[in-house]
C-alpha cells in the first residue's frame, strides 16, 4: 500500500526538477492526494486548473497525462514540459492510438471527468467516449462495425471482466467487431487483489487516501463488495473510536497516492485505541512497468 511505481517517479522527478528550475506549475494535481499536493507547493511546484492560468515557464504534465492537443499547446507556449505521465497510461493512450489507427472506436469504462480519461479519449481522437457501464443497453447503437474496449487504469479487475462479458452479449448479435484491451495497472490489480484478502479476515477496514482519488475510492468500494464496513480517510485525525466498538480486528490499506507518514500516523493512532490491526501487505516499493 502506499505510492506506486507511478506515483513514487512523479514525485521523484518533481522534486529534482524543482531545484533548478522552480517555480514549477502542473497542469492539474500531480495525484489526488491534498497532503502530496501541499507537500510540492512547499517546494515550489503548484497546481494550476488550466492551460490559461499558466504564469510559469516550466510546466509539468502529471501522472494522468494528457492528450495530443493539450500536449501541443502545452510545447507552444512554455519553455520547458517535464512529463511525469505514468508509463501505465502512456501504455492505455498508446493502445487508443493503435486501435484508432485499426479503425476502431473506443470505449473507456472509466469515470468520464477523470484527466487520465479524458487524455487517453483524446488519443483516440474523435472515436471514442467513456461509459461507467450503466448505459450498455443503448452503447451499441452509438458505435460502427469495430469497437475497442480499454479501461482506467485504476478501474477494478472484476468490474472490467463483467463489463466485457455483458459487451460480448450485446454487441456481437450487432455484428459488432471487438477487441479488447485490459489497460488495467499493475498496482491497481496487486493492491486490490490484496485489500479483498484483507477484507476476509477483519471486522472493519481503514481505506487512506484522497477522497479525489480514484484508485482510493475503488479501494474502499471493493471492501465494502467483499462484505467488510469500510471508512475512508485522509488523515489519521479523521478516526473516530465509535466506528471500533465491539470490532476485534481492524484493517488498514491505502490508495496509490497516499503518503507513507499518512498511513503510519493512522495505523499508530489504531493502535493507541486497542484494536489488532492488520495491514494490506502490497510492497509500496515493487517496482513494476507495463510491457510494450
Ligand atoms: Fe500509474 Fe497505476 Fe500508479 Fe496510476 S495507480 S500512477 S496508473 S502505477
Amino acid at each position: 500500500m502506499g505510492f506506486c511505481y507511478g506515483v513514487r517517479r512523479a514525485i521523484s522527478s518533481l522534486e529534482k526538477a524543482a531545484h533548478e528550475s522552480a517555480p514549477i506549475q502542473t497542469l492539474g494535481h500531480v495525484v489526488h492526494n491534498r497532503q502530496v499536493v501541499e507537500r510540492l507547493a512547499a517546494r515550489g511546484i503548484q497546481p494550476v486548473e488550466t492551460i490559461s492560468r499558466l504564469t510559469c515557464p516550466t510546466v509539468a504534465i502529471t501522472t494522468h497525462g494528457v492528450g495530443p492537443k493539450v500536449m501541443a499547446e502545452l510545447q507552444s507556449r512554455s519553455s520547458e514540459i517535464i512529463n511525469v505521465t505514468c508509463p501505465w497510461v502512456k501504455r492505455a493512450q498508446r493502445a487508443a492510438q493503435r486501435l484508432t489507427a485499426a479503425g476502431f472506436s473506443v470505449l473507456i469504462l472509466g469515470d468520464r471527468g477523470h484527466p487520465e480519461v479524458k487524455g487517453v479519449l483524446e488519443w483516440a481522437g474523435d472515436a471514442g467516449r467513456a461509459t461507467d457501464g450503466t448505459d450498455i443497453d443503448s452503447l451499441w447503437k452509438e458505435f460502427p462495425r469495430r469497437l475497442g474496449i480499454m479501461s482506467q487504469t485504476t478501474q477494478n479487475p472484476q468490474a472490467f471482466d463483467e463489463f466485457v462479458k455483458r459487451a460480448m452479449d450485446r454487441f456481437l448479435p450487432q455484428g459488432i467487431e471487438l477487441r479488447v484491451i485490459n489497460t488495467i495497472c499493475d498496482a491497481t490489480q496487486k493492491r486490490q487483489a490484496a485489500a479483498i484478502e484483507l477484507a476476509g479476515t477483519v471486522d472493519v477496514i481503514v481505506v487512506v487516501g484522497g477522497k479525489g482519488s480514484a484508485n482510493t475510492r475503488r479501494l474502499a468500494e471493493i471492501c465494502v463488495a467483499s462484505g467488510v464496513a469500510a471508512r475512508l480517510i485522509e488523515t489519521a485525525r479523521e478516526l473516530d473510536p465509535n466506528w471500533f466498538r465491539g470490532k476485534q480486528q481492524v484493517g488498514v490499506t491505502a490508495g496509490a497516492s497516499t503518503p507513507d507518514e499518512a498511513i503510519q500516523e493512522v495505523i499508530d493512532r489504531l493502535n493507541h485505541m486497542e484494536v489488532g490491526v492488520q495491514c494490506n501487505t502490497t510492497s509500496s516499493a515493487s517496482i513494476s512497468t507495463p510491457r510494450r
